[in-house]
Order: C-alpha cells, then sequence, then structure tokens
C-alpha cells in the first residue's frame, strides 16, 4: 500500500481518488474549496465518451447508470447562424444529421458533412491509442490544418460549423490540426450526455470515502515536497504531509516557475473562449457571427476559462504535460494535463494515472 496525496477535489481529483482507494491505497485527498466538484459547480455540461466514466463505476461498484440518470442531449447541439439559419443537429444519428442539413441547406449538403465525419474516423483510428494511452503523445506533424478540410466543403454554413469546432476552443483553425475532425465524429458515433452533476460528484466522493478515502477541504496545497529525483510529499501553509505518490490535478499555474517546469512544457496558444448565457436549454448553443470570426459556444454558467488553452499549434493537443512526470512519484491528472480537459477527457486522465501506479 502506497501513501497517495491526491491535490484538488474535481473531477480528476474524485476519478482519482476513488480508483486509488479501491486498488487499496491510503488516499488522502486535500482540497483548497469547501467542497469537492471543482469545475462540476458549472451545469449542464454536456460530454461525449461516457465509456470512460462507465468503466470507473463498474470497476468499482454498482454501474454507472444503476447511481444516477444519464441521458442523451437530443439535439446535439443547435447551430446559430447571422444569417437567420439554424440547425438542431440530431444526437448520435448520422442518418438524422443527413437529413437535417439536406433540408437546412438543400441536397447534397449531408453527404459533404458525411466527409468531415469519414475523415474523424480515420483520424480517431491514429489517435485513440494516444488519446486513452499513457501520454507524452507523439505523432507526425501533420501538415493539413482544420481550414483545408473545411475549404473543401462547398457549404459555407457546413465550412464555418466545421472551423468552429477550432474557435469554440479558442484556436485559429488555419493552425489547428486538421485531426479535430474527431470532434463530430465522437459526437455522432457515440453520442452526446448529459448527467446531473452535483450526483456525480456526490457518488464519486461518497464511494472514494466508502473505500478509505480521506477528504480535508480548505487546504491548499503549496507544491510538491521532493526528495532528489523523487516526490516524498506535499507542502501546504502549516506543513509537509509525506506521501510516496502525488497526484496533482490542480492547475499548474498556481506553482512559482520552478515547480511549473515539473509539468512539462507549456502551451502558449490563444485565449480560451466562454461565454454566458442567460436562459438555459440543455443542448449547448453554437452562434456563428456575421463576421465570419470565431463561433462561440454559450453556457449557461457564470463565465470563466472553460476548455483551458487552446489547441492552437498544428501539435499542441499532442503536447500537453504528460500524466507520468520525470519526477519518481509525482502524477498529473486533470483538464491541464493529457489528453485535455472535459468530462470524459479529465475522467480518462485520472484512469491513466491509477493505470500507471497500479494496486497496492
Ligand atoms: C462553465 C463551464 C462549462 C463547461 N462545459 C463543459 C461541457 O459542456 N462538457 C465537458 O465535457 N466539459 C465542460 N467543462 C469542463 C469540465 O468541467 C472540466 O474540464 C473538468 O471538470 C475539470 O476537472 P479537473 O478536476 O481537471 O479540474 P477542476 O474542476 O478545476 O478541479 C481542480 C480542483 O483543484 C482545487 N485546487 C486548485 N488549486 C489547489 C491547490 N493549490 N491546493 C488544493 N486544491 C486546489 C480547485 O479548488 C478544484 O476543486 C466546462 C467547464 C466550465 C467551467
Amino acid at each position: 500500500m502506497a501513501r497517495v496525496v491526491v491535490v484538488g477535489a474535481g473531477l480528476a481529483g474524485l476519478c482519482s481518488a476513488l480508483a486509488l482507494a479501491d486498488f487499496g491505497h491510503e488516499v488522502t485527498v486535500l482540497e483548497s474549496g469547501p467542497a469537492p466538484g471543482g469545475q462540476l459547480a458549472f451545469g449542464p455540461q454536456p460530454f461525449t465518451l461516457p465509456a470512460v466514466l462507465r468503466d470507473l463505476f463498474r470497476k468499482t461498484g454498482r454501474p454507472l447508470e444503476r447511481e444516477l440518470d444519464v441521458v442523451p442531449v437530443d439535439p446535439a447541439a443547435r447551430w446559430v447562424f447571422a444569417d437567420g439559419a439554424e440547425v438542431a443537429v440530431p444526437n448520435a444519428s448520422p442518418s438524422g444529421t443527413r437529413r437535417a442539413l439536406d433540408d437546412a441547406f438543400g441536397a447534397g449538403a449531408g453527404a459533404q458533412w458525411d466527409a468531415v465525419v469519414a475523415h474523424g474516423d480515420r483520424a480517431w483510428r491514429e489517435l485513440r491509442p494516444l488519446v486513452l494511452g499513457h501520454a507524452g503523445a507523439k505523432v507526425s506533424r501533420q501538415a493539413q490544418t482544420l481550414r483545408d478540410v473545411a475549404t473543401s466543403l462547398r457549404e459555407p454554413h457546413l465550412r464555418a460549423a466545421l472551423v468552429s469546432y477550432a474557435t469554440r476552443y479558442g484556436a485559429d483553425p488555419a493552425t489547428a490540426p486538421a485531426a479535430l475532425t474527431v470532434l463530430p465524429y465522437l459526437e455522432q458515433t457515440f453520442g452526446v450526455w448529459t448527467a446531473e452533476l452535483p450526483r456525480l460528484v456526490d457518488v464519486l466522493a461518497g464511494r472514494a470515502a466508502e473505500r478509505g478515502a480521506r477528504f480535508r477541504y480548505g487546504a491548499t496545497v503549496s507544491g510538491p515536497a521532493l526528495a532528489g529525483k523523487r516526490v516524498d510529499g506535499i507542502q501546504l501553509a502549516d506543513g509537509t504531509i509525506g506521501a510516496d505518490a502525488v497526484v496533482w490535478t490542480a492547475p499548474p499555474g498556481g506553482l512559482d516557475g520552478e515547480r511549473r517546469g515539473l509539468f512539462g512544457r507549456r502551451r502558449d496558444d490563444a485565449a480560451p473562449t466562454t461565454a454566458v448565457r442567460a436562459d438555459p436549454t440543455r443542448a449547448p448553443e453554437i452562434r456563428f457571427p456575421a463576421t465570419g470570426g470565431p463561433a462561440t459556444s454559450w453556457y449557461d454558467a457564470a463565465g470563466g476559462h472553460v476548455h483551458g488553452a487552446a489547441t492552437g499549434r498544428v501539435t499542441a493537443i499532442f503536447r500537453r504535460p504528460a500524466n507520468v512526470t520525470r519526477i519518481r512519484g509525482l502524477y498529473l491528472a486533470g483538464a491541464g494535463a493529457h489528453p485535455g480537459p472535459g468530462i470524459a477527457l479529465v475522467a480518462q486522465s485520472a484512469a491513466i494515472v491509477t493505470d500507471h501506479i497500479g494496486r497496492a
């Protein structure tokens, strides 16, 4: 059994704490806030790849759907264009999407979007082992950008829709990788889902506590404590707590320069985009401005940076800090680490770290 300290009780911290406590480790979670959940406090948050959460639940007790309602978001999104065109994109239905696009933009528009999804399918085959695997993902520099794929579309609304998969996340389609076509592919193939997030937080925290994890709130960690090239605990304002392993899920930005370097290279991309919406409906709305500028996702939340730093450069999405650091025993999970932000990817980062630490 190892003493594991998990820093942060957002989704990454909760998933890591649960899985590691279930593996028999002595887990302590230190959270600077008064309660668990982190960014899950904002809702609703549609997500794809529900299998990642299902897997954690199945391995650690009752299946996900027996604990909370996980329901498909239908439509998956509403595209709202400045010229008045609107499309409700059906969830997980390539044929329904084809029909909706033909109805909105004329016969053949659906087939053009099918080609985008087929591109995403090919991209996913290459990316899957990198996204779901043990990070430090390395792919050859891609010559094609998302804008290249978009220019191959004749229908201008579809071009705007495709490049929005970059601009919504603060990235420039002219430099973002063509492989971002995986996003529409994942939405159409695995569906877009939502769940009652406070309940998700309660179940994860409750289950982790049942497996022996201890939670301390109001505990702000200032950084990992090191002994040479290995971690031997964490530093709080009032002292050090010893640990054999530390799973860091808080944003690395709060650390001083030297220790921030522990988390690998930094990304130098565009600012993230978020907008606020006063009238919530469950399907996110993607708004396309008349100027042709960046599309925005409208959330019914109180603002803030949703998506972290953007994937501005062609290969930047593959350059997030790896989950296993060069310091022995120090692991990274969460939105700031591989494979990236969002419910499914953050939960996957915790799964990668848990696999690496292994059973007690
Ligand atoms: C408005 C909004 C809308 C979103 N919409 C979606 C969506 O539609 N679909 C989707 O998949 N994702 C969405 N996301 C993103 C998703 O919620 C996040 O990627 C995910 O919840 C991040 O989890 P995390 O554990 O990595 O980070 P966080 O939730 O940020 O957790 C980190 C925790 O660490 C704690 N902490 C920070 N510093 C310290 C420290 N020094 N010591 C101790 N504790 C510390 C924080 O208090 C926090 O609780 C949205 C996010 C927001 C804000």
